[in-house]
């Protein structure tokens, strides 16, 4: 079954019921589209998925989930981990800190593109490309260990089974000499904040951390409620840097393609070559996905077209003021 996007209502005030339904058409209309992309191949360990497979579960502020597919499979977090690392740092060091080792402007550039930093500027233009997340993990690498950021990641993510995954990381460290130019290259420009194989370690176990599209849909929860858990009503990150998290997710979240997403979707998200998608929403809500086949820039090609439909049939772009 398949329910083209732009050929129903929208739906201004929803009930529980709509937004059932309509996360259903979402999932077929994203089922629909995982033979068009790709696995990611430049990890070995990410060839072994199922291209088919798809999930997606919505979390509201009471907990309860809407969800179709597969969504307790587990995956590699990859770059949403970048998600969890800025949003520690910004905890701990504080916005003015963050931004003063690392920028806020969009790319325009692959995620592991070295060029702007060469050709450009001394730091990373943003957190959520390789090169700024590794900037991020050299604030965080002197003062934190691996399972403390784990940690925080459960926390974030509302979900206590999120573990390391050895083969992954394995595959990270065999494959990653680009992520290592990176971070030699910051060295040598005396910009990075800590000794870049400690700095690596942190970045490429927090890509290899094993979550499910609830975790995600947790974790998009606890963003778009402004940093606090609604269910327990812990408050985990200052509102104003969940802002600045929002902010960064929605201009440079999707790879090289953020700025058709802001267009088309226009919600917060964040997307990771293990196929997965954070996604906060008005409601407050998390949508967390799992659809490890990829587009052209690196995204869930089933996530995506998910989330455009639900963005368009529950008027949930952030520029749908009335
Ligand atoms: N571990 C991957 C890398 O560093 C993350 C890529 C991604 O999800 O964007 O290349």
């Amino acid at each position: 079954m398949t329910y083209p996007t732009y050929e129903r209502e929208r739906i201004l005030n929803p009930t529980e019921e709509d937004i059932r339904e309509v996360i259903k058409e979402a999932y077929y209309n994203g089922k629909d589209k995982t033979h068009l992309g790709n696995l990611a191949h430049y990890i070995p360990e990410l060839t072994k998925r199922d291209p088919d497979a798809f999930g997606i579960c919505r979390m509201d502020r009471e907990g309860k989930l809407i969800e179709f597919g597969e969504t307790e499979t587990r995956f590699s977090m990859q770059s949403v981990s970048k998600v969890v690392n800025l949003a520690l740092a910004l905890k701990y060091k504080g916005a003015k800190e963050v931004f003063n080792h690392v920028g806020m402007e969009p790319s325009g550039d692959a995620f592991n593109s070295i060029i702007k930093l060469e050709a450009k500027s001394d730091l990373p233009y943003n957190p959520m490309i390789n090169v700024g997340a590794i900037q991020v993990c050299s604030l965080l690498a002197n003062e934190f260990e691996f399972e403390e950021v784990l940690d925080f990641a459960k926390i974030l993510c509302k979900d206590d089974g999120i573990t390391l995954n050895e083969d992954v990381y394995e595959s990270e460290q065999g494959t990653g000499d680009r992520n290592r130019a990176m971070a030699y290259l910051l060295k040598s420009k005396g910009v990075l904040q800590a000794d870049p194989e400690k700095t690596l370690e942190l970045y490429f176990k927090m890509c290899s951390i094993n979550v499910n599209a609830r975790s995600l849909a947790g974790l998009g929860l606890i963003i778009s409620n402004n940093g606090e858990d609604p269910i327990t009503g812990k408050h985990y990150l200052h509102p104003e840097y969940v802002r600045i998290l929002k902010s960064i997710m929605f201009t440079c979240g999707l790879y090289d393609a953020s700025g058709e997403f802001g267009v088309k979707i226009g919600m917060p998200a964040k997307s990771g070559v293990g196929g997965g998608v954070v996604c906060a929403t008005k409601g407050p809500a998390g949508i967390g996905i799992y659809g490890p086949a990829l587009d052209q820039y690196g995204n869930s090609i089933a996530g995506v077209a998910a989330l455009e439909h639900i963005s368009y049939r529950l008027h949930l772009h952030v520029f749908d003021f009335v």
